[in-house]
């Protein structure tokens, strides 16, 4: 197979390959002291990154000082997460220096894709969020936006997920085992944060203007550590900095002598437990006090490093919003609202009308999800117990929006009360998305259904208060990683037909589209799609000892496991289809492998029980001799940003079927279509504008709108009668419930299906016959392959909409007011 694509003529020259051989073997001895004899293969993998890090500084600090000379807006943007994956291939390619350190390297006797795959995957992130965070700081630099972005340092990010008997286990990722060549520690870059203890009133002159001092009762150190982000061609170098938690005493000596050794090292586990490990909760709220904390020590400390640099150069906090765009990536970081807030009043004496606008004009907000469990919200005695003041400023802030609700006279208590920043029924708890939505002058929705649906539920009543603040951002993908590295093959293939250009102006990937109607053209895509499903053959062979055949439909589903992403629904379907192969052998089957991967948040027993459905419906599947190979599932362990760029390029469908309305976009529904994989989906998220993009007959739309799906909720749905109305449906259900595939354990799967006749709160049921014949229209597509491929190819060529670049660039003009 091809590699990544050689320099577009546009490019700059590549080094020389002789003196990059020559830099890497002194980087060996002189930055990792050892003798090319010696080195292990990870030993020139970090010598490498070395290498080219050194390059990558030089275009960084022109970066910074043409921001600081220029005077121009910077872009923060915070998110808890950061999906990165590797970095070697995306920084090497960008500044296009891949052909020749290829070649460097192979002078040295190293095979460069054989040491690239041991970086391991820095897996900051649970899923989409994180992995979006980790497209747009690509596209930010690419497009020309001077950002950085903020986020934690987990020591262990994302859990490692093995199967064993079918079962998720998770092991915790050593990912800074060897080391991360890539970034840059920097110790004198230190934020003191601080959480609990009292706050003190201290009366200014005249009796009026009381100021607040905090005394917090802990205090730990934040250290920065940087990793550069180099756009496409190196254009920009930004910068993503991550914090790490240190104690500020590391050892409590006068405990240690008096022989309390374990309770000397108090402080210095406490700090080390902010970024030990990432939250496994997506689209759930991870609700522990340690939580709490993660989000007020990264907001905090990043929040001080702006200022700090906006005061250096500015001298001024009024002119903040001129020159710093404050991102909020979801409510995790909602807390920087009330710190900002604490840090103008309390430390630079701004008073809180001026405070307050400061802090509006400076915030932005993205809602990530409307799943009620996934809004976060904080008891008000834990947040007051760790954040004292922030707890104050948070009723003075809410008191000042209350006012201004009350005064636009088009409320009553009932919408008051959901306006407010406090939730009182029940327990008191802060809503960090009532924080985030009143603290920014701008929040948005992440695809173009999702707006709407926050427009009419979650924030209906603030959207009225304030109703020009909500606006649309459809999420998007960086093309770099997610064609140009993950699929060399099309990539060179697309080169060959329409040029260079769409490299530098994914818009005009849209000339590939003639070549649909192209046969000579089609033979060559299909053959980029043969090699790339033997590379995940091959894969599943080495890893699973599972052989499979190429010319299979390859059928995929690969995202987190949640119920409203309805792996189950595809799981049922594929016991349906089971049966039907078995009671119809005469019938002509479309051969199929039905891919699935994902994590499970470890506490969602349901999500759990879903994997171990798919293993144990695979074994049994797998193995009966009346399929004759017709069927195939596959579990792949561990997915990851790794394993999504092996096993996207090899699909041919893609399964994007959540319960409509509740997945906010999605960005694995675009990464498959960019390559090729035609999308089976409901309308939802993004899809509705996948499928404007592709065109209804490129994509296979089923089941309920988002619109049915609620009236279905609002007037009593039942889903008991419809399953017995519907034989193919309850065969499956009985034979999952019965244990047929459970023999083990007959009753495994009693509870979950009897939770789908009760209450199918997802849907299932609703849209199961859509779904099974959709797949049964798929599959007769499939029996035509021009049609097919034709069907494939325009997928790809109208899919340059969904670059991130394009999402980026409308956040720069809509809402940061930056130039891009
Ligand atoms: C893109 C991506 C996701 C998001 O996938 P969805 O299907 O949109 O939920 C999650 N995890 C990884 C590793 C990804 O690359």
């Amino acid at each position: 197979m091809k590699s990544a694509p050689a320099p577009a003529s546009s490019m700059p020259q590549q080094p020389d390959p002789k003196e990059l051989a020559a830099e890497i073997v002194k980087a060996l001895r002189y930055r990792g002291g050892k003798d090319a004899n010696v080195a292990t293969p990870h030993d020139w993998l970090t010598a490498s990154i070395k290498v080219v890090r050194d390059r990558i500084v030089d275009a960084w600090i022109a970066s910074t000082k043409q921001i600081y000379d220029a005077q121009a807006k910077r872009v923060y943007y915070l998110s808890l997460e950061f999906l990165i994956g590797r970095l070697t291939r995306d920084a090497f390619s960008n500044l296009d220096v891949m052909a020749a350190m290829r070649e460097a390297l192979a002078s040295l006797g190293v095979d460069l894709d054989e040491i690239a795959t041991l970086e391991p995957d820095a897996a900051l992130g649970n899923g989409g969020l994180g992995r979006l965070a980790a497209c747009f700081m690509e596209s930010m630099a690419t497009v020309g936006v001077a950002a950085h972005g903020y986020g934690i340092r987990y020591a262990n990010g994302m859990f490692r997920q093995e199967i064993s008997d079918g079962w998720q286990v998770e092991l915790p990722e050593t990912w800074l085992d060897h080391g991360n060549p890539w970034e840059f520690e920097r110790r004198e870059r230190s934020m003191e944060v601080g959480f609990g203890g009292t706050v003190e009133a201290i009366a200014g002159p005249g009796g009026q203007d009381e100021r607040h001092v905090w005394r917090p009762q802990e205090r730990v150190l934040a250290v920065a550590y940087d990793t550069p982000v180099v756009g496409w061609h190196g254009r920009r170098v930004n910068t993503l900095r991550l914090w790490a938690g240190m104690p500020v005493d590391p050892i409590l000596l006068d405990r240690f002598n008096a022989g309390d050794h374990l309770g000397a090292l108090a402080e210095s586990n406490k700090a080390d437990a902010l970024s030990r490990v990432l939250y496994p909760a997506d689209s759930s709220a991870a609700g522990q006090e340690l939580r709490l904390r993660q989000e007020y020590f990264f907001s905090a400390a990043s929040l001080q490093d702006i200022i700090q640099r906006h005061l250096s150069q500015y001298g001024d906090l009024h002119s903040l919003p001129d020159k710093a765009a404050i991102h909020l990536n979801d409510t995790h970081p909602a807390v920087a609202v009330a710190e900002l807030m604490r840090l103008l009043m309390d430390v630079h004496g701004i008073d809180f009308n001026a405070a307050w606008d400061i802090t509006r004009k400076t915030f932005a907000y993205t809602n990530h999800t409307l799943l009620p469990e996934a809004l976060e919200s904080w008891p008000v005695p834990l947040f007051e117990r760790l954040l004292p003041r922030h707890m104050q400023i948070i009723y003075a802030i809410n008191a000042q929006v209350l006012t201004e609700a009350h005064a636009s006279g088009q409320f009553d208590g009932g919408q008051i009360s959901r306006i407010s920043l406090i939730e009182e029924n029940g327990e008191r708890r802060v809503r960090m998305g009532n924080l985030a939505f009143v603290g920014s002058h701008s929040v948005n929705g992440v695809s173009a259904l999702h707006t709407q649906l926050m427009k009419e539920t979650v924030f209906a009543d603030l959207h009225r208060l304030y109703p020009v603040r909500i606006s649309n951002k459809t999420n998007g993908i960086t093309p770099r990683r997610w064609l140009f590295q993950c699929n060399p093959g099309l990539t060179a293939l697309v080169r060959e037909a329409i040029g260079d250009r769409f490299l530098d102006d994914i818009d005009t990937l849209k000339d590939l589209d003639a070549f649909a109607e192209d046969a000579a053209f089609r033979e060559k895509f299909a053959a980029v799609k043969r090699a790339n499903k033997e590379r995940l053959a091959a894969l599943t062979a080495q890893r699973l000892g599972i052989r499979l055949d190429p010319s299979a439909l390859f059928d995929i589903q690969i995202k987190r496991i949640h119920e409203y992403k309805r792996q189950l629904l595809n799981i049922v379907e594929a016991v349906a289809l089971y049966d039907q192969i078995r009671s119809h052998p005469e019938r002509d089957w479309t051969p199929r492998v039905k891919f699935f991967g994902g994590k499970a948040a470890p506490g969602y027993h349901n999500a759990k029980l879903i994997i171990k459905l798919a293993n144990d419906v695979a074994r049994v599947v797998n193995r009966d001799p009346a399929v004759r190979g017709l069927l195939k599932l596959v579990f792949v362990p561990n997915y990851n940003v790794s394993l999504a760029e092996i096993m996207i390029p090899a699909a041919d469908l893609s399964e994007q079927i959540s319960t409509a309305g509740m997945e906010a976009s999605g960005t694995g529904n675009m990464k498959f279509a960019l390559n090729g994989a035609l999308t089976i989906g409901t309308l939802d998220g993004a899809n509705v504008e996948i499928r404007q993009h592709v065109g209804e007959d490129n994509i296979f739309i089923f089941g309920l709108t988002a619109e049915e799906v609620a009236e279905r909720r609002n007037n009593g749905y039942a889903p008991r009668a419809l399953i017995e109305g519907t034989p193919e449906l309850a065969q499956a259900l009985a034979a999952i419930s019965s244990g047929v595939f459970s023999p083990d354990d007959p009753n495994r799967y009693r509870d979950l299906v009897s939770g789908l006749y009760d209450h199918d709160w997802f849907m299932v049921a609703a849209d199961f016959d859509a779904y099974a014949s959709m797949q049964r229209r798929i599959d007769a597509v499939w029996r035509d392959p021009a049609a097919w491929h034709a069907k494939s190819i325009r997928n790809v060529a109208r899919m340059g909409w969904f670059s991130s670049d394009r999402t980026i660039r409308e956040y720069a003009n809509d809402i940061w007011n930056v130039t891009a």
